[in-house]
């Protein structure tokens, strides 16, 4: 169990940024990974007076407060439109309902945990992360950064037309995933990432690109690919192979997902 000695209730970013220099010092999202530890934390410093609990539509993204929690994310429903779904596909396993009104997504990202299912699926989307002191970093560059004291505002998560999946596999419901996958297809291309490998998720660029209709076995081909490619490793829950082989599953099936979504795109727009 923590110890929290000092409680701070801060009035602005600048003053909170100043109290989490202190090496004792910890932000508090939910809390919900911080109260398992036995941390001593001389000041918890808390964000909920900041209005960072919103997530804000605009023409070309949506932006996520730090402080809003996972179940937000997930019942969502532009960013569902949007997505077609993946905000609640990325969500629904996480432990149950109430814990996820609770955990937020500022402690999930920050915390950059390999068997995160938001890092995997925003990774797979272009998703920025907007950090007090050193500004808009891309999420691709800040899953790989040291932990520092700074302090994640909001989740820019861009509007840029592309179609998107996530999948992921678990021994047992609401347990931690064994692979989590995310797919996505822009102007740019294909993007795979894959995550709990068990460490955190990475971004696979594929070296033969999908042809426009891929048939089956092309599919299957790419994501073995991916699985091929991708570091495996071993703990209590999965041995190594075991997770190549249901990433290969995983990847070709969020591609299907992809493919599908391209598809009923052209049926509506031939039948406007
Ligand atoms: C039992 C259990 C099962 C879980 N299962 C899963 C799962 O299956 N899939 C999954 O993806 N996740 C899972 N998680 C992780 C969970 O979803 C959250 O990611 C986790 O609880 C952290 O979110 P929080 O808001 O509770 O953060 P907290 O516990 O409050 O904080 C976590 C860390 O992040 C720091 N922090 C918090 N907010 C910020 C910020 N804005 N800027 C900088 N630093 C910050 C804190 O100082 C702390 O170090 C699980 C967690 C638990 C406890």
């Amino acid at each position: 169990m923590y110890t929290i000695r000092g409680y701070e209730k801060v009035k602005s970013l600048e003053e909170a940024y100043e109290a989490n220099q202190k090496n004792s010092s910890s932000i508090i999202g939910g809390g919900m990974w911080l109260r398992l530890g036995s941390k001593n934390i001389g000041s918890a410093i808390d964000l909920t007076d900041l209005g960072l609990d919103q997530i804000e539509e605009t023409e070309d993204a949506f932006i996520i407060g730090c402080m809003t929690s996972l179940r937000d994310i997930e019942c969502h429903k532009g960013m569902n439109r949007y997505f077609h779904g993946m905000m609640k596909e990325m969500m629904k396993g996480i432990v149950g309902t109430q814990f996820r009104n609770t955990a937020t997504i500022g402690g999930s990202i920050y915390q950059r945990f390999g068997f995160s299912d938001p890092l995997t699926a925003f990774l797979a989307l272009d998703t920025t992360v907007e950090m007090y002191a050193g500004g808009m970093i891309p999420l691709d560059d800040f899953v790989s950064m040291d932990y520092d004291r700074d302090i994640l505002v909001r989740i820019h998560v861009k509007k840029d037309g592309r179609k998107a999946a996530y999948q992921s596999f678990r021994n047992t419901k609401t347990d931690f995933p064994v692979v989590t996958v995310g797919v996505s297809k822009s102007e740019a291309g294909w993007k795979v990432t894959v995550g709990a490998r068990p460490g955190r998720a990475e971004v696979f660029k594929p070296v033969h690109p999908l042809s426009d209709e891929p048939e089956d076995e092309e599919i299957k081909q790419f994501a073995k690919e991916i699985s091929e490619a991708a570091v495996f490793g071993s703990n209590m829950r999965a041995s190594g192979e075991y997770r190549k082989l249901l990433a290969e599953v995983l990847v070709g099936r969020a591609v299907e997902d992809i493919c599908l979504q391209l598809k009923q795109d052209t049926q509506e727009g031939l039948s406007r």
